[in-house]
């Protein structure tokens, strides 16, 4: 049976692979402790739910809506960017859409042709490249300094540009490093790219996930001529414990927001009604849910990082927000006798029954990512089964 040269190339997301792996180990009944899916934990508040309910018994739920979602969310969305980030868009800058991976993967259908670049800073989202190819675009992998909390510079951006290159992706705070670019450094990023004509593409779906006094920036919120070269990428899923209501959104310059909307309405129609009405509620209801969740993320990064830096062989820097730890574990694959870091993971699912995922998905391969996404004993007795098997390895 013939299969399309795209789909026989492309990767399946190692995130959702990792997860349904550990979910299958477990569901035939071994207790595995899951770390491997970027989703919080909590249950969507109940002021939420309530709304996509009401709009399910009223009716409004039952049909289609305009294809790049109702008024009073891009409304919603148009009042969340002015109080969040300081910045003016009108809600004809807006497209709603199933999850941000859908605006994601509508942004590089709109701006890609053959062989366009499109410049991702590593360690990277894992789906990033993989839209990029179904985009017949080519991904061109920056490296992140280790050192410099694995974000690049200008020079290296600049190292890395041709005439083919539309766009730079920036995702801060970074999935699956946890750090943040600094107002500064997004400053001469934007100034670059503006002066170079290079799309920002800004994924800003943790900016609001950030701990221990740490802030982040939105780098569409730094001058009026990089707003206007940004394309903002958000979404409801982590700060509101919503990833299962599949609500996303991109705002931006409008020729592009215009192409994405002709795709989406061939592509999928609307996002699902209840879920829009959902997602007008997390956008303009009550704060304190949000502010719980924070604070218990920040708690378990608290109690996590010093336990996974306390793993021999295990190097990280304390992330600064997300919700991921992504340790060098290079040093500790080599005393293990492992050269590949898909090895460890595997045996870590299969021997210790803690599921991570390698960080081989994500461009760095001396790398693991463990999500605390999840409840704090869980956490805990993850990490204590992989320095438990580490250090039985280190001593075989
Ligand atoms: N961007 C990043 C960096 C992510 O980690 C995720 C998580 N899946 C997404 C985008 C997409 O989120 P969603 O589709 O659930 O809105
Ligand atoms: N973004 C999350 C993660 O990195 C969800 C899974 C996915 O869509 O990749 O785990």
């Amino acid at each position: 049976m013939k299969l399309a040269k795209r789909v026989l190339e492309l990767e399946p997301s190692v995130t959702l692979e990792a997860t349904a792996k550990a979910k299958a180990l477990k569901d035939s009944g071994v207790d595995v402790i899951g770390l491997t899916v970027g989703e919080p934990d909590f249950a969507t508040p109940k002021n939420i739910q309530d709304a996509a309910i009401a709009a399910i018994k009223s009716g409004a739920a039952s049909f289609y809506t305009p294809a790049t979602g109702i008024l009073p969310l891009k409304q919603a969305i148009v009042d969340y960017l002015k109080r969040q980030y300081k910045t003016d868009y009108t809600t004809s800058q807006v497209v709603v859409t199933t999850g941000a991976k859908f605006a994601l993967y509508c942004l590089f259908q709109a701006i890609c042709d053959e062989g366009d670049e499109v410049i991702i800073p590593t360690p990277y989202w894992v789906s990033y490249g993989e839209q990029v190819g179904l985009a017949d675009g080519v991904p061109v992998l920056v490296k992140g300094n280790e050192a410099n909390e694995f974000k690049v510079t200008v020079e290296q951006l600049e190292a890395a540009r041709t005439d083919k290159t539309v766009a730079i992706l920036l995702n801060s705070p970074t999935n699956p490093t946890g750090m943040i670019y600094t107002r500064d450094e997004l400053e001469a990023i934007g100034n670059w790219a503006v002066k170079n004509d290079i799309l920002i593409i800004a994924d800003d779906i943790y900016g609001e996930l950030v701990y221990n006094g740490n802030e982040w920036f939105p780098i569409s919120g730094i001058s009026d001529a990089i707003k206007e070269n940004t394309i903002v990428i958000n979404g409801v899923s982590k700060t509101w414990s919503m990833t299962g209501w599949r609500v996303g959104y991109a705002v931006g310059p409008l020729p592009i927001i215009k192409a994405m909307a002709d795709i989406i309405s061939q592509a999928t129609s609307n996002l699902t009604t209840a879920s829009q009405y959902a997602a007008i509620e997390a956008l303009n209801g009550p704060t304190d849910s949000i502010i719980e969740m924070r604070e218990a993320f920040e708690a378990r990064l608290n109690e996590a990082y010093p336990l996974v830096t306390a793993i021999p062989g295990f190097k990280l820097d304390k992330p600064r927000g997300a919700f991921y730890l992504f340790p060098n574990v290079r040093e500790a694959l080599d005393k293990m006798g492992y050269d590949d870091v898909n090895d460890f993971v595997n045996d870590l699912l299969e021997i210790a029954h803690v599921g991570v995922v390698t960080g081989a998905g994500f461009g760095h391969e001396d790398n693991i990512r463990l999500s605390y996404a999840s409840d704090i004993e869980k956490i805990k007795e993850g990490i204590r089964r992989i320095h438990e098997f580490v250090e039985s390895k280190i001593n075989d």
